[in-house]
């Protein structure tokens, strides 16, 4: 079998002609069989992932940060001057460090793309005469796709029915304007960009709904054609990482014109160029924090994952960032903030009030009139007023999801405001398959949130249309109502708004129902065919329950000095309803508006409403980028979500842009910085929450590493200064700075998120990352740190004259003393310390962190005991009354570190 032909002419064949090609029944799909022989023959229908830079270049490029290329020209020079031990070590120990760097960026990378390929492409297709949700992977040529507003095309598909069908090619022409699509043949010479019959993998559709059979998949589309594989490489820069690659540059010409001056200074002093010249390069290596890139890429990663469990998945890295300092979220209501379990508890229809009981998509449950009305099920159900049966067969008729039942549990399949429509009906015994049978679809207009209603055409006698849709969007076309016997008579206006009035106040989310008669010879619909000369039929309202945990996470938004706003398609009154039982709410009352009057509003008062507004109700999609917008413009970081087609443009505008990993469609996930896997509220908290530990944890590892940097070089300047002998030598302040600084600060990223971390305020975004505390900590444990190793080096240099072992002895307590310092950053420490204090009973588990420590432990004691180490590094082995000694300065370090923690608290 061979079906791939010249793909070249699809365009230009009937449908037939293309059934016949592709031996595809065109009224009910491939069978299952036709499917696995043709997958065997066509493989997945995915692009294969471009390669990427190779490894060995990757590797390579680890080097190319300023801060080594100072090593390795120090290297360069000390194998000139014939010390090659030391040449060897200092370049050893860069390849470690581009080693690390390697295995670590790959990992992080790793890690990103495949949470980004566990979110799989859904689509539909007719197979066996069944609709089936497959993954786009899994298609084959002849399958038949049917394609709805925001499905991403999943290969290229020859049209065969469209609706309205619009779809937007920029990914393949660059023309960003959607294609309204046809189907009839083409001319065979027809350019690619104006085959409108066709559909081509990669694109959007932005409107309408279509079918087309799949003429090529993979590689063979003509995406495929173009790049035969797709780029999927992660960025791993984000904002902070670019910030960081500025203060190393900054900090290597500072540390540059200082170690030239050091190196000049001496000269003219008339020390010995050696000397002089084993000074600068270890004051220079000092200064620089070689494993802070490491260290920052490996938080990230951790930050990434963390979300990852919390079923919010990073798509772009530099969210991880934004979340930490989020400072509005605007959530949709249906569905993010609720439940989207929607129960029909009141109807409204020929001015009577019913209330159905019963909870769930069950068929359990009642339709009557309350209490003063003692009307019993039964009654109701054997002759159904005239205008409630109308208005339950509409939501019945009038819908696309279907109602499954396993065991006792009932479950919808598709949208959930329908299966409570269809819940509802089943209790007065108007199922839809009979339905559907006594009344066949012969065409239907989808449900749109630009439109708000939805519409289908019914073979009946006469041909009737049901319409459902948002109060506004209904009653704006009615002109009469249904009596309760059956009769027409005008439409009360009032009366009905007073029944809806009644049932939003109850936070109800109300659906209004209308019908109109039409001639025989009506085959399709379309919108213009209900503008106007509807009746109304009646009102039905549903609860869609706040999400318990959802009200949680509002609270714990609202410590965290994050304001959440709800902005919904919802009627306003039901929006405000929902939002007061949230606490959505920044004073007594909601503040609510409704998307007409944003439009209404200049800049100036926008910017008004958008701060003091709580809920955005009936606002259109095309809406929210305007909010975002003016959001932004406050100074705002800004946390939007959206599941729909047109959501798309406020998405990308928003810092963070959340897609619903659920109910979206492929065109807001694939425009959202991050998605969540159960679209609830309470994952974004989460996200905000691990956000936030990153950067806490970020500037917990500059806490720890810089003052290491701070007392080395300090110590070196001022002896070099003096011309007394180096407490450290270059390759020795390589040790310190790059194995034992990443041993003991890698652990530093997987800290747990600190108690209060959710009681303060967002970072302003603006603050550099080394603020005025944080700069005075370094400073003062540097200071500690200089004392420290000037003090050990000079009293044991006194005491044994062996500069080998004075030397060994000032780093041996430098890490001592570290120790002490790590605990009293980390949450171990804070522990530790509440269990001495007898507050706590439990000590917590931070293996990582132990590990960290004893790793680093028995590095140092290698460093000195080890003589393989001893020749490389220059150390000596201590005795035990000298390692003793070195552990003393961890006394003074513990007072000294809750006085820093004490002034700049974490
Ligand atoms: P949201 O999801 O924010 O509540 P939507 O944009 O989905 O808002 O819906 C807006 C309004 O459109 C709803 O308040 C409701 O009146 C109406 N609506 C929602 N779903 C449907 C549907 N499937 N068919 C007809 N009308 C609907
Ligand atoms: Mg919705």
């Amino acid at each position: 079998m061979q079906l791939a032909g010249n793909s070249q002419s699809f365009h230009a064949a009937s449908g037939e002609h293309l059934a016949t090609h592709f031996q595809t029944n065109l009224e009910t799909g491939l069978t299952a069989e036709d499917v696995a022989n043709r997958y065997e023959t066509y493989g997945r229908n995915e692009l294969s992932v471009k390669p990427g830079k190779p490894a060995w270049l990757r590797f390579l490029l680890q080097f190319n940060q300023p801060l080594l290329y100072i090593l390795l020209l120090a290297g360069a020079v000390k194998a000139f001057l014939g010390s090659w031990t030391n040449a060897a070590v200092i370049w050893g120990v860069t390849v470690i460090n581009a080693i690390i760097g390697y295995v670590q960026e790959a990992k992080a990378e790793g890690a990103i793309a495949s949470l980004a390929k566990a979110v799989t492409t859904e689509t539909t297709v007719l197979r066996g005469g069944q609709m089936l949700r497959v993954q786009s992977q899994d298609l084959v040529p002849g399958d038949l796709v049917l394609l709805a507003s925001g499905d991403k095309v999943p290969a290229d598909l020859r049209l065969l029915k469209s609706r309205n069908l619009q779809v937007d090619e920029s990914a393949l022409t660059g023309e960003s304007v959607p294609v309204e699509k046809a189907i009839a043949p083409l001319p065979i010479d027809t350019p690619l960009a104006e085959r409108v019959n066709m559909a081509y993998a990669g694109s959007f559709v932005t409107f309408g709904q279509g079918t087309g059979l799949v003429v090529a998949t993979a590689g063979a589309t003509e995406v495929g054609q173009i790049s035969q594989s797709m780029e999927q490489r992660v960025n791993l820069a984000t904002p902070l990482t670019r910030k960081f690659a500025a203060f190393s540059r900054t900090l290597l010409y500072c540390i540059l014109t200082l170690a030239t001056l050091t190196f000049a200074i001496g000269l003219g002093q008339g020390e010995s160029w050696e000397y002089m010249f084993e000074a600068a390069v270890a004051l220079a290596v000092s200064a620089i924090p070689e494993g802070l890139p490491a260290v920052v890429t490996i938080t990230l990663a951790i930050g990434v994952n963390r979300m990852a469990r919390r079923n919010a998945i990073i798509r772009k890295l530099p969210a991880v960032e934004a979340l930490g300092s989020a400072t509005i979220i605007c959530s949709d209501k249906t569905g993010t903030l609720t439940e989207n379990q929607m129960t029909v508890q009141a109807i409204y229809a020929g001015v009577q009030t019913y209330r159905v009981s019963g909870s769930g998509y069950s068929p359990k449950g009642a339709i009557d009139l309350g209490d003063d009305l003692p009307e019993t099920v039964e009654t109701l159900a054997d002759h159904l007023p005239d205008p409630l049966r109308e208005c339950l067969v509409a939501g019945v008729l009038c819908n696309d999801s279907q109602l499954k039942q396993s065991g006792d549990y009932w479950t919808v399949v598709g949208d959930p405001t329908e299966g409570a429509l269809l819940a509802a009906a089943a209790k007065a015994d108007l199922h839809q398959t009979s339905m559907a049978n006594l009344m066949p679809r012969l065409d239907s207009i989808p449900f749109e949130s630009e439109y708000q209603y939805m519409a289908t055409l019914h073979d009946a006698c006469p041909r009737v249309v049901y319409v459902k849709g948002s109060v506004e969007s209904i009653l704006q076309r009615c002109a009469q109502a249904m009596t309760a016997s059956g009769q027409l008579m005008p439409l009360d206006q009032s009366a009905v708004e007073q029944a809806v009035a009644t049932m939003t106040a109850k936070g109800l989310r109300v659906l209004a129902f209308a019908r109109k008669t039409v001639a025989d010879h009506h085959h399709t619909l379309d919108h213009d065919d209900i503008q106007s000369d509807l009746v109304f039929l009646g009102l039905q309202g549903m609860i869609d329950p706040p999400r318990p945990e959802a009200i949680a996470a509002v609270h714990a938004c609202q410590s965290a000095g994050i304001q959440v706003k709800m902005i919904t398609g919802d009627h306003i009154a039901t929006a405000r309803a929902i939002a007061h039982r949230m606490g959505i709410q920044q004073s007594e009352q909601v503040v609510a508006f409704e998307g007409k009057q944003l439009v209404a509003m200049d800049d100036a008062q926008l910017a008004q409403a958008v701060t003091e507004g709580d809920v955005f109700a009936r606002v259109a999609p095309a809406q929210k980028l305007r909010l975002v917008e003016t959001l932004e413009r406050k100074g705002n970081i800004v946390a939007m979500t959206g599941d729909g087609v047109n959501d798309a443009p406020a998405l990308k505008q928003a810092d963070i842009g959340i897609a619903m990993g659920k109910n979206g469609t492929e065109v807001a996930r694939e425009a959202a910085d991050m998605l969540l896997t159960d679209d609830n509220f309470a994952s974004i908290e989460a996200a905000v929450e691990e956000g936030r530990t990153v950067y806490q944890n970020l500037r917990k590892a500059i806490a720890f590493l810089l003052p290491v940097n701070g007392g080395e070089s300090m110590t070196i300047l001022i002896s070099a200064l003096l011309a007394r002998d180096l407490p450290i030598l270059s390759l020795q302040v390589l040790w310190l700075n790059m194995i034992n600084s990443l041993t003991m600060t890698v652990p530093l990223a997987f800290e747990p998120k600190s108690a209060g971390l959710m009681q303060q305020p967002p970072r302003n975004p603006s603050e550099s990352l080394l603020t005025g505390k944080l700069l005075r900590r370094i400073l003062a444990v540097s200071l500690f740190n200089w004392v420290l190793i000037f003090g050990i080096f000079e009293w044991a240099k006194t005491t044994t004259g062996d500069l080998a072992v004075a030397r060994t002895m000032a780093i041996q307590a430098l890490v001592a003393a570290r120790i002490i310092y790590l605990l009293s950053i980390s949450q171990l420490g804070l522990s530790l310390w509440r269990f001495l204090r007898r507050r706590s009973t439990t000590i917590p588990k931070a293996p990582i962190l132990l590990a960290g420590i004893f790793g680093a432990v028995a590095l140092q004691v290698a460093f000195s005991q080890w003589g393989l180490i001893n020749t490389l590094f220059a150390t000596a082995p201590l005795t035990w009354q000298q390692w003793l000694i070195c552990l003393l300065p961890m006394l003074p370090m513990l007072p000294f570190a809750i006085l820093v923690n004490w002034l700049d608290p974490r």
